[in-house]
């Protein structure tokens, strides 16, 4: 059993509690982790909103982190105390059909259990006072110590800079493998939303080769960064051009190879479809729909051949393949340091979260040490 501070949700649309809790040590198939750093990303506001169906409050948020392991449980013989580890939200335990299948980067072995705030036994770790408190996406980034399941940590190399590579743990290997996996050298792409996703993929499309990369947003606020990583033409939906697809069309000759949605708006992940190009085009999905939404689209745009597909963490399988992602941070290929706006003590995390929410960050990263 070990102290931790850690930030915690009670309730839904409160403000996060930073306090003492107890952190029970590992059981087995689990490790115990010292985070270094953790970036805030928008699905931690999901569950501070109470629109996240896999939150159990009182909750531990997190799940962009960096840190070392401290002690493992039974059974665990792919890490050790001191390896460098990045919690993953989706694990790889490399036996289920989903992992054999090499078609996905799904494994939903200890989903049910994820979903439900405990740990694969049935029970959270974290505790205040008498009180369980229940992790959130499998990881808890926002607790100085957690605990993680051994099939659930991607094991990364000791010279990649913890206070950076937590955003390996979602944002950049979302976007950036999401662009790699379907960007062609030469292709012509769209990005809807320019987030901490949008920006990723725009660094990714421009380091597959893409020839142009139309950026599309309601706001102007992140174009600056946006430009730095490839994005050739932007447009404002109804001040720059009424229709945005009829614009995309205009810059592209008939539509984009593929676009891509990442702002969760049905209208939008529409506009993604009828912007690419017809024949073959290819509209990927990340953004996360309202509870209950459908889609909606004439069958003919895919029987003529264009394709709508989704995304999730960049089709990257965390254990097997994200060591390479890093590689390629750490030969300067990929970069973490310009999206890095805010570096905050866990005692300014709502602070932090005002910020994603006013727009003003494209990511903040709460530092431990
Ligand atoms: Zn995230
Ligand atoms: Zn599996």
């Amino acid at each position: 059993m070990i102290n931790s501070q850690a930030a915690i949700c009670v309730a839904p649309n409160e403000p996060l509690e930073v306090d003492t809790v107890t952190v029970d040590g590992p059981q087995a198939g689990e490790v115990l982790v010292e985070i270094v750093s953790s970036g805030l990303c928008h699905t931690d506001l999901t569950a501070l909103e109470g629109i996240n169906t896999s939150s159990v409050y009182p909750l531990i948020p997190g799940h962009e982190g960096a840190g070392r392991v401290v002690e493992v449980g039974k059974g665990v013989t792919s890490l050790a105390p001191g390896d460098h580890v990045i919690p993953l939200y989706g694990p790889e335990c490399g036996e289920c059909s989903m992992c054999r299948s090499k078609r996905t980067n799904l494994c939903w072995t200890i989903k049910p259990t994820r979903d439900r705030g405990v740990m694969p036994n049935g029970s959270p770790r974290f505790r205040r006072g008498r009180e369980p408190v229940h992790h959130f996406m499998g990881t808890s980034t926002f607790s100085r110590y957690t605990v993680v399941p051994e099939i659930a940590l991607a094991k990364i190399r000791k010279d990649a800079p913890l206070d950076k590579v937590c955003l390996f743990g979602c944002g950049v290997t979302t976007g950036v493998g999401a662009a790699l996996a379907h960007v062609r050298e030469g292709d012509a792409v769209a990005v809807f939303g320019l987030g901490g996703i949008g920006v990723n993929i725009i660094q990714g499309a421009r380091i597959a080769g893409a020839s142009r990369i139309i950026g599309i947003d309601i706001s102007r606020s992140k174009t600056e960064l946006a430009k730095i990583y490839g994005m050739t033409d932007f447009i404002v939906p109804g001040e720059d051009a009424p229709d945005p697809v009829a614009a995309i069309r205009d810059l592209t000759s008939g539509g984009v190879d593929v676009a891509f949605e990442c702002t969760g708006v049905l209208k939008v992940m529409r506009q993604s479809l009828d912007c690419c190009k017809p024949a073959w085009g290819t509209s990927v999905l990340l953004g996360v729909e309202p509870a209950g939404a459908e889609l909606s689209f004439p069958p003919v745009q895919v029987r003529y051949g264009k394709s709508i597909l989704g995304s999730y963490f960049g089709g990257i399988r965390g254990r097997s393949e994200l060591p390479a992602l890093i590689d390629r941070f750490m030969q300067g290929e990929i970069d973490i340091d310009r999206q890095i706006t805010h570096r905050l003590t866990l005692r300014q995390i709502n602070e932090g979260f005002d910020l994603m929410r006013n727009g003003v960050s494209v990511r903040s990263v709460v530092m431990f040490e």
